[in-house]
Formats: C-alpha cells, sequence, structure tokens
C-alpha cells in the first residue's frame, strides 16, 4: 500500500453548528458547543496541520476542543488524537471495544496496511458503551454500537439547529469493506461474522430518522458536493439520503461477497 497524498477540501460550515474540517481522504467533524468544541475524529497523523489551519480558518480553536470522539480504531481516525489533546486537554472518547485497538491490545489499526508506522498506543479517557448519550450544552450526541468494519464502530446522532429549525445529523462510523474482505480476515485470524454484524447494523440503523448525512470519508456522503451547494447558499438536508447511504453499503456488501462466492 502507497501513503495517499493528503489534499485539503476547503473547510465549511455544514449546518448549525457543525462543521467539516478534515480532508479528501478521510473527514474531521468539529460540533461547536456552549461548552467547548467537540471533535469527531483527528484523522491521519499528517493531516495534523491542515486541521489546525482548517479549524482556524473556521474561527475555531484548537485550545477549545473539549472532548475527541472517534469513530473506530483505525489509523486515519486517531492519527492526530495525541497531539490534539495535549494542545487542549481534551477528553478522549473511543468505544470500549476498540480502545483494545488504539492502545495495542489487538494489532488491527491499519497502520501498516495504509503504509505508516504505528503510533505509541494510549488508552482513551472514556470508554464508550452501546447507547450512551453525551450532553455538551444543547448538543447531545447518541453512540450507538455498529460492529463490522472493526468490532467497535461507534455510529453518531447529534441534534443541531439553524434559524430555529432543529434536525439530527448522523454518521455511520465505518462502512469501509477493506476491513471485511476474506484475505484480511484471513490474515489476521478474525471471524467472518464481522459480514452479519456489519449488516445487522446496517438494518438497525435504517430504523433512524437522519436530516443531514456527515460522512466517515468525504465520499460517502459527497462532502464536496454539500459545500458547494452551501455556498450556493442552497440545504445540503436531505430526508432520504440516509436510506440511499444505507443500501448502497449494503449493495457493496452484496458484490464483495458475490465475487468472493466466485472466485
Ligand atoms: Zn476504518
Amino acid at each position: 500500500m502507497f501513503k495517499k497524498v493528503k489534499s485539503s477540501i476547503l473547510p465549511f460550515r455544514m449546518f448549525g453548528n457543525i462543521y467539516f474540517v478534515g480532508s479528501r481522504q478521510v473527514s474531521v467533524h468539529i460540533i461547536k458547543t456552549e461548552c467547548g468544541l467537540v471533535m469527531i475524529d483527528t484523522g491521519y497523523p499528517d493531516m495534523y496541520d491542515q486541521i489546525l489551519s482548517s479549524m482556524e480558518e473556521m474561527g475555531l480553536d484548537i485550545k477549545d476542543v473539549c472532548a475527541i470522539f472517534h469513530s473506530h480504531g483505525h489509523y486515519d481516525h486517531f492519527g492526530c488524537t495525541e497531539r490534539f489533546k495535549a494542545l487542549s486537554g481534551a477528553k478522549t472518547y473511543i468505544s470500549r471495544i476498540d480502545n483494545d485497538i488504539v492502545n495495542g491490545t489487538y494489532d488491527l489499526s491499519w497502520a501498516v496496511e495504509l503504509g505508516y508506522d504505528r503510533l505509541p498506543p494510549f488508552n482513551c479517557d472514556v470508554l464508550v458503551e452501546d447507547g450512551d448519550v453525551f450532553t455538551f450544552g444543547s448538543t447531545k450526541i447518541r453512540c450507538v454500537l455498529t460492529p463490522g468494519h472493526t468490532d467497535g464502530v461507534l455510529s453518531f446522532f447529534i441534534n443541531s439547529e439553524e434559524n430555529g429549525e432543529k434536525i439530527i445529523a448522523a454518521m455511520q462510523g465505518g462502512a469501509g469493506l477493506n476491513s471485511m474482505e476474506r484475505d484480511f480476515l484471513n490474515h489476521y485470524n478474525l471471524p467472518f461474522t464481522c459480514r452479519d454484524k456489519f449488516r445487522e447494523a446496517l438494518h438497525k440503523l435504517a430504523k433512524e430518522h437522519v436530516d443531514l448525512v456527515l460522512g466517515n470519508h468525504p465520499g460517502q456522503n459527497r462532502t464536496e458536493e454539500k459545500r458547494e451547494k452551501v455556498l450556493a447558499g442552497e440545504s445540503i438536508l436531505d430526508r432520504e439520503e440516509w436510506q440511499r447511504f444505507l443500501l448502497t453499503t449494503e449493495n457493496a456488501l452484496d458484490a464483495m461477497l458475490e465475487k468472493e462466492n466466485q472466485a
């Protein structure tokens, strides 16, 4: 595997208090609350400068980050966590299950697969369980365990408001099939039941109402198109997008399984 050159998507305020400050390769979001900034994922280690300058451009100070949530324990989602924690004193959050990846209990961070050296292990401060809700002023972040991509993927449901319009924004926290491919599972001696758990979790998520889809990676919610729309003064709320995204993801899973059966 080769390191991908990180190219930035210019930062923007998506809706209400929700900002995008990530890159084309992986999303980083900031939720601006009365209790400080909540960061969701911290990108690759070499996105450090880009994230800081994107935040600065949005008038967001890294020192104001009070909480860092992780969608899952893969390298591209926790690469700057320890450095951002040192700058801000933020509490760090991850599922109890995936904490065992960042602390090195299980060697499943994908650092090597993505072409990097492993990061020093660390433990997060708050080990999240399925259904936990965390309140930051008027913002609530509900965490739903949606395993498959890793055993401890968290999906997030976040309330937001703009001009009196109240919405739910949501992120499915790990949709990539790469960590559920046969070769990968065989290499790490992992159970193939992760595919069933993944499908079950998609069905669980389909029961939720979502007004704004946040991407764990920008390709998943067409983040750049959303930026264009926001700049053009158009709404990026779409009550059908969540269902479309979940269906597309399940179809991709079916296609992968079918291909394996034919091989
Ligand atoms: Zn991942």
